[in-house]
């Protein structure tokens, strides 16, 4: 049975197709829902458009390096605990990684338990920290589905709408189209005129600012 908001979601970026497969297997066994990327180009757009508990990323990636990847992923205010996984496993490459803004760091070849066992603590520190998010005029709190306003009082959403604000304020810079939002918020949906209600929704409950329209392009987290 899959328990709403308890699944844990990886993105794995490995171009090394049987340690991506092994892992694959692997993790989906350990209950991640697992989403893979063979390039740094790839992983960086998965990186920049989808919310992750966590991710593993390779260093010698084709397209993108992957410490390119993850100071691109940190520089757009992606905030997903990442670890890289490398052939380089020297101290001075573990500084180099930890630098750019990994969580952690394991060199190839690896223990498959140490590696279950930190991306478990990982995700663990990552919902402690992040419970959180700040939103215009508040912060959401995915958990009970609530805005705890600032100044006092809690406003509730609805499943989706709690969704659509997540998937905005887990990317606060991050410039979404309609037709993005539509697939990571409604998968099932066809219309598209329903992200345009949702915005509605959210700013008739929460405040006009909640949501920025950009003109052309999409929407994004308001920035008051
Ligand atoms: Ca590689």
């Amino acid at each position: 049975m899959t328990v709403p908001g308890a699944r844990r979601r990886l993105l794995l970026v490995e171009d090394d197709p049987q340690l991506s497969g092994m892992l694959l297997d692997l993790l989906t066994g350990e209950g991640f829902d697992v989403e893979t990327a063979r390039d740094g180009q790839r992983g960086l757009h998965l990186g920049l458009t989808r919310s992750y508990d966590v991710a593993v990323l390779d260093r010698g990636l084709p397209a993108i390096e992957g410490l390119d990847v993850l100071g691109r992923w940190r520089a757009h205010g992606v905030d997903t605990p990442v670890l890289v996984l490398s052939a380089l496993g020297n101290p001075a490459d573990r500084v180099e990684g930890l630098d750019a803004g990994a969580e952690d760091y394991l060199a190839k070849p690896f223990d498959l338990d140490e590696l279950l066992a930190r991306l478990r603590a990982l995700v663990r520190r990552h919902r402690e920290d992040a419970t959180l998010l700040p939103v215009p005029g508040g912060l959401l709190d995915p958990g009970t589905r609530e805005v705890v306003v600032d100044g006092g009082g809690r406003i509730s959403l609805s499943e989706r709408e709690c969704d659509f604000l997540e998937t905005l304020a887990r990317h606060p810079v991050q410039v979404f189209g309609r037709d993005q939002l539509l697939d990571l918020v409604f998968a099932d949906a066809e219309d598209i005129g329903v992200v345009d209600t949702y915005v509605y929704y959210l700013r008739r409950k929460l405040s006009r600012e909640v949501v920025e329209t950009v003109r052309g392009v999409g929407y994004r987290l308001g920035r008051a």
